[in-house]
């Protein structure tokens, strides 16, 4: 399985998934459908499935109009977002497995975000889709769940092998890790982490995918063991670690 990055909107990935042998794709989370259906042409692919992480309109902006090219196609997202994803045609539990060519991805469910909020693994070839659970450097922010749901997720996600390549939906990770470096100042891979990434920036290069390696020794939002962590939050609880960083970065 081939991953496909296209930009969408301001600051939004579409990941358009190829599978090379049958000439099929699946897009996850197209925020419009200009750029899928472009990349389908060029790639010379079907599109056979979408599936959503959630329902906000930068995430399911383009289902009707891909569904209008190719109607009949499955779209996958959260039985908890009934109703709220555009043609969702199968309800997703944690634990589901989904299929893509000869591919399979577990369901996670990871509310915090949104309630509904589901991330796609792919054991087999490592790649995890992630929506706006967990960013590159960071986060989503918590719209519709709590500090405790979301930390609770976060530690489901930085359970998987550290080799998974990290997709996530935004390219936030310049401004996240100029955060996570006024908490975690002594990090000397959060330090370098960010050199690179500055660089890639200024020559509007994408940071996405990471790795969960990168993630885990960086994210602030996964380090909630990090003494200096605890120390700036007043805490030990990973929870609490967590709503602290979280409301910090809130209020910049
Ligand atoms: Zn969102
Ligand atoms: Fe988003």
């Amino acid at each position: 399985m081939l991953v496909h990055r296209l930009n969408a909107l301001k600051d939004n990935y579409v990941f358009v998934l190829e599978d090379e042998a049958a000439r099929t794709a699946a897009v996850v989370d197209p925020a419009e459908a200009g750029p899928v259906l472009e990349a389908l042409v060029r790639l010379g692919l079907r599109l056979v499935a979408i599936f959503n992480t959630h329902h906000h309109h930068d995430h399911v902006g383009g289902n009707r109009e891909l569904l209008e090219a190719y109607p009949g196609i499955a779209v996958y997202a959260s039985r908890r977002d009934r109703g709220r994803i555009p043609g969702q045609t199968v309800e997703l539990e944690d634990g589901d497995t989904v299929a893509f060519g000869c591919e399979r991805a577990r369901v996670i469910f990871v509310p915090g975000h949104t309630h509904g909020h589901i991330a796609y693994h792919f054991a087999g070839c490592g790649h995890l889709f992630c929506g706006d659970t967990l960013f590159a450097g960071g986060c989503g922010r918590l719209f519709e769940g709590t500090a405790r749901q979301m930390q609770h997720s976060l530690s489901r996600l930085r359970e998987l092998p550290e080799e998974t390549q990290v997709w996530c939906a935004h390219e936030y990770t310049l401004g996240n890790l100029r955060f996570a470096r006024t908490i975690e100042p002594d990090n000397a891979e959060l330090a370098e982490r960010l050199r690179t990434v500055e660089v890639l920036r200024a020559q509007k290069m994408a940071t996405v995918p990471s790795t969960m390696a990168a993630e885990r020794a960086t994210n602030p939002f996964l380090r909630w063991e990090s003494r200096q962590l605890q120390r700036a939050a007043g805490a030990i609880e990973p929870e609490e670690v967590f709503a602290y960083l979280r409301g910090l970065k809130d209020r910049l």
